[in-house]
């Protein structure tokens, strides 16, 4: 299969999994699995790294950033940045000390500028692939640290930030136990990081085929395997809460350097994770929302 490459799960190194599915969202290949040892679900097979590269920068705007896309301004209307500082205001953060700010995957800058008016005396870093992206970043006076969180971005960077934000980025890559290694290793002792992701325990009522799993989301994490992938890399979360008013779908973190650990593996998060799927699939593989599937494709909608 050309593009294509197979992986063992980033959390237990077991290569034991069901699958799930074939396709997701605008019927992209999409081949989820979930792993029967440690319940992670992830992409197996999935795109090459080249294949991936390419639409991040190429074609990910198209889909995912029409306004980026059609006026080359990239400014869109939502400050989905508004729950990252209300999160870390409620927690309890000290915006005040906040002196170099690193945003993982920072899309049209729209949402960081939100942020810089609420910490103005911090200095701004972000990793983003999509060059369109990067230039409306460095025009706002955003240090462009790299395209991707795969390079040796971290190696001049030890201890150098107090506030990392991963915003829906680390179900995107590669590795996520690598990517958290190399938080840890920018981390400031007292620093912390924002993580956010989907929670694949709580869906909610829209169709997973269409829209939820996505060839874009090569890991789909739950409380469990988020926990499993902080304990390999070091990372001890502070608080880790299943949704609020903002998203009730949403899954997020706030963390800090901590000690390796173990995983756990236990086998009833595999099974918990599987029922939920299965049964939310029966429903959509019926017949009739099968054809509306095929028809919406068929039409290019
Ligand atoms: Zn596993």
């Amino acid at each position: 299969m050309k593009d294509f490459e197979f992986t063992k799960c980033a959390v237990c190194g077991a290569d034991d999994t069901d699958k799930i599915c074939e396709r997701g969202q605008f019927g992209l290949p999409t081949h989820l699995v979930l792993c029967k040892n440690c319940g992670l679900g992830y992409l197996n097979p999935r795109w090459t790294k080249e294949r991936y590269i390419h639409f991040y920068t190429k074609e990910y705007d198209k889909y995912y950033r029409p306004e980026v896309y059609k006026t080359e301004q990239g400014l869109g209307k939502i400050n989905y940045y508004l729950p990252v500082y209300e999160r870390l205001t409620n927690f309890g953060t000290d915006t005040g000390k906040i002196k170099r700010v690193l945003d993982i995957g920072s899309g049209d800058g729209n949402n960081l500028n939100y942020l810089m008016q609420q910490i103005p005396n911090a200095k701004y870093y972000a990793i983003e692939p999509s060059e369109q992206c990067r230039n409306t970043l460095s025009s706002m006076g955003v240090n462009i640290l790299g395209t991707d969180v795969d390079i040796n971005f971290h190696k001049d960077y030890k201890g150098a930030f107090d506030l990392i934000i991963m915003r829906h980025v680390l179900e995107h890559f590669s590795n996520p136990v690598d990517t958290m290694q190399k938080v840890r290793h920018i981390l400031k002792d007292d620093g912390i990081a924002y993580i956010a992701v989907p929670n694949n325990l709580k869906f909610g009522n829209g169709k997973l085929l269409d829209n939820w799993f996505r060839v874009v989301h090569t890991y789909y994490f739950t409380t469990h395997s988020l926990q499993n992938v902080f304990n390999l890399a070091g990372i001890e979360a502070l608080s880790m809460q299943e949704g609020d008013d903002y998203n009730q779908r949403e899954l997020f973190a706030i963390v800090r350097k901590g000690e390796v650990k173990d995983a756990v593996y236990n086998n009833e998060f595999y099974k918990q994770q599987k029922t939920l799927f299965d049964n939310k699939l029966k429903g959509e593989r019926a017949i009739v929302p099968r054809l509306k599937r095929v028809l919406k494709r068929a039409l290019g909608k």
